[in-house]
C-alpha cells in the first residue's frame, strides 16, 4: 500500500470543519417512530398519491449498500451524489484552497474539471495528453513534483471525447509517484468493465474513482453519480455535501436498477454492437477521414470536410452531434453518441445526403 495521509491536503477550513448534523444524523432506525424532529409536513404530499413528504436517507446505506457488494469494496468507501458533478465538486471544495491550490488535467477531456475548477476558483494546470490520446506521464509526475500547490489530477478512462481506455501502468505510475489525489472518471466504464482500476483502491489512498448511473444504466435523468475512495476521503465528502444531496426517487429507482443488472448488461451488448456497425458504416463514407477506437458508447470521427459545416447541415435534419472541432488534438472532429439501430441508420443515410 502506498504511503499517504490525505489530510494535509485538505483546505484549513475544512480540516476545521464541524458538519451540520440533520435530524435523521441525529436520529435514524427501523421500526415504527413518530416522527416530531424534522418540520416536515405530515398529512402527505400535495398533487401526488405516492408520498414525498419525509426526508430522505442523507447516506442512501440501501443504494451503496448493493453498489458495494457489486462491485467489492466496503459500504464506507461509497459516496453517492446529484450526478458525479457533485462529486466534483466537493473535490475542489475539499481540496483546493480558492486563488492558491491548482488541478491538473490533461486535455482533450471532459469539460466540467476545468468549469468546477473556475466555479471554485482554482486554477488548472494542462499536460496535453499525447498523440495516440495517453497521459504524458513523465511530464504529469515532473509537473506535479515541481508544483506542490497541484492537489488535484483528473484523469478520464474511457476519455470523452476521445473515446480510449487509458493505460493502466500510466495510471499506476501517476498514482505511485503524485502526492496528490489522483481522480480516475470512469463515466464510461461499463462499456469496458474489465479495466476498471477500482481493484486497487485499496493499494492507493490517493485514488478516487468515479462512475456514474448517466451512461450505461440509462439513468441520466435522476442524476446519481458515485465515488470510490479511501472510508477518510468519503467521510470528508459526507462532511461536506448537502445534507439530502440525492433524493428519494433517486434511490428507490437506483435500488430497482442495481436488481436488474442482467438489462444494464443487456444494454451494454447491445450499444457495442451498434458502435461496431457504426464504424463499419462510418468508415465507407468519403467525408469521413478516421473513426478512432472506442471503448465508449460513443465515437469521435474526423471529417474530410469541414466538420463544422456537416455539423450544421446534420442539424437542419433535425440530427445533433458533438461539434468538437475546435478541441485540441481534435481538430475538425465530431463526437457521435451511439444511437438505436433505426437511429444509426438515419444518421448514415443522412451523413450519404452530403456527399
Ligand atoms: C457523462 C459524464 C459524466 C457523468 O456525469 P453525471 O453528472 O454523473 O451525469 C462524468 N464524467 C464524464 C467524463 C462524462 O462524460
Amino acid at each position: 500500500m502506498k504511503n499517504f495521509d490525505f489530510k494535509p491536503l485538505l483546505r484549513k477550513n475544512i480540516q476545521a470543519l464541524r458538519p451540520y448534523s440533520s435530524a435523521r444524523d441525529e436520529f435514524s432506525a427501523e421500526g415504527s417512530y413518530l416522527f416530531f424532529d424534522a418540520n416536515e409536513n405530515a398529512l402527505g404530499s400535495v398533487g401526488l398519491s405516492e408520498a414525498f413528504n419525509r426526508y430522505p436517507d442523507p447516506y442512501q446505506k440501501q443504494v451503496k449498500t448493493l453498489i458495494a457488494a457489486q462491485q467489492n469494496v466496503d459500504v464506507e468507501q461509497v459516496f453517492l451524489g446529484n450526478g458525479s458533478d457533485e462529486a466534483i465538486d466537493l473535490l475542489f471544495r475539499a481540496f483546493c484552497e480558492p486563488k492558491q491550490d491548482k488541478a491538473l488535467i490533461m486535455p482533450p477531456t471532459y469539460g466540467m474539471y476545468s468549469v468546477s475548477a473556475s466555479i471554485n476558483d482554482v486554477e488548472t494546470v494542462k499536460v496535453s495528453l499525447t498523440e495516440n490520446y495517453q497521459p504524458d506521464v513523465e511530464s504529469v509526475i515532473h509537473t506535479v513534483k515541481n508544483d506542490p500547490s497541484i492537489k488535484l489530477i483528473f484523469l478520464c478512462s474511457p476519455n470523452n471525447p476521445t473515446g480510449n481506455l487509458l493505460n493502466e501502468e500510466n495510471i499506476i505510475s501517476i498514482l505511485e509517484n503524485c502526492n496528490a489525489i489522483v481522480v480516475v472518471d470512469e463515466a464510461y466504464i461499463d462499456f469496458s468493465p474489465d479495466q476498471t482500476i477500482l481493484r486497487y483502491l485499496n493499494d492507493y489512498p490517493n485514488l478516487v474513482v468515479l462512475q456514474t448511473f448517466s451512461k450505461a444504466w440509462g439513468l441520466a435523468n435522476l442524476r446519481l453519480g458515485k465515488a470510490f475512495a479511501s472510508t477518510g476521503i468519503i467521510s470528508i465528502f459526507n462532511n461536506i455535501k448537502p445534507p439530502y444531496n440525492v433524493n428519494g426517487y433517486t434511490q428507490k429507482a437506483a435500488i430497482q436498477a442495481l436488481n436488474a443488472v442482467e438489462q444494464k448488461d443487456n444494454f451494454i451488448k447491445k450499444i457495442i454492437e451498434e458502435r461496431e456497425n457504426l464504424i463499419l458504416e462510418l468508415e465507407k463514407l468519403s467525408i469521413v477521414k478516421q473513426v478512432y477506437p472506442s471503448d465508449a458508447n460513443f465515437l469521435l470521427v474526423k471529417m474530410t470536410r469541414n466538420a463544422t459545416d456537416i455539423y450544421n447541415q446534420l442539424i437542419k435534419d433535425q440530427v445533433v452531434l458533438r461539434n468538437r472541432s475546435t478541441v485540441h488534438l481534435c481538430e475538425n472532429c465530431l463526437r457521435i453518441t451511439i444511437g438505436t439501430k433505426t437511429e444509426n441508420a438515419f444518421l448514415i443515410k443522412q451523413l450519404l445526403r452530403l456527399l
